[in-house]
């Protein structure tokens, strides 16, 4: 007869993070959303309010890339602010995707009345909400959605003249104006170490002896 341990291994219990998105069609009810989240025991370990231009709804978007509905699920994301958000809870990537419901929320009314999209979404693809479909897809998602890349909007056109002339242009004229008096052996290194020292946004701060 076998001896039982005196300790059993421990149950494995996988908590797993995905990712969720309210979509524009949903933000204006996140409250109730949120809700929703906590009364089903997701922990939310971090979200973000933010407007995706079309080339980041695009990168996201990239398996769907070719599909005849790829340009209106596009359009519809970069149409308004969205709240990403990071769920945790074991098993959390398929319980989220099967709380969401059918893709298309007017199934999802018919065939799933209580599931998310019946109760947040409008139609095919203003479906309210976003879940990632496996670990993988989950990871970069996360990833996309939290990396510094995409806090602002990329400027286009004359917002970006407007930018470069009030922020950048100034500071870059009086460092090259410097660097051609300087004439460094190594200028690149010069410069950035120039910028580095008078940095705008930090202002050197003197010590004074009291
Ligand atoms: P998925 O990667 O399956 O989450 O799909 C991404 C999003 O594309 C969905 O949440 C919908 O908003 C949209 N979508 C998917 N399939 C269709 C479709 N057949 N027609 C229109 N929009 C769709």
């Amino acid at each position: 007869m076998e001896d039982t341990p005196i300790f059993p291994d421990p149950p494995v219990v996988t908590v797993e993070r995905t990712l969720a998105i309210i979509k524009p069609d949903a933000v204006h009810r996140a409250d109730e959303v949120m809700e929703d989240i906590k009364s089903l025991e997701f922990s939310i370990l971090n979200q973000r309010r933010l407007r995706l231009t079309p080339e980041q709804a695009s990168d996201f978007y990239a398996e769907h890339y070719g599909k005849m509905f790829f340009p209106s699920l596009i359009a519809y994301m970069q149409s308004a602010d969205i709240i990403a958000l990071v769920l945790a809870k074991r098993d959390a990537i398929q319980e989220w995707r099967d709380l969401l419901g059918p893709t298309n929320a007017v199934r999802a009314k018919q065939e799933a009345p209580d599931s998310l999209r019946a109760k947040y979404g409008h139609d095919q693809t203003r479906n309210g909400l976003h879940g990632s479909d496996s670990y993988h897809t989950a990871e970069r998602e996360i990833r996309f959605m939290f990396s510094e890349s995409i806090t602002e909007p990329i400027y286009h056109g004359q917002d970006a003249t407007d930018y470069l002339q009030s922020k950048v242009n100034p500071v870059l004229t009086k460092a090259l104006t410097h660097l051609s008096k300087q004439k460094p052996e190594d200028p690149l290194t010069w410069l950035a170490q120039w910028l580095l020292d008078n940095n705008p946004n930090k202002p050197k701060v003197t010590e004074v002896d009291t």
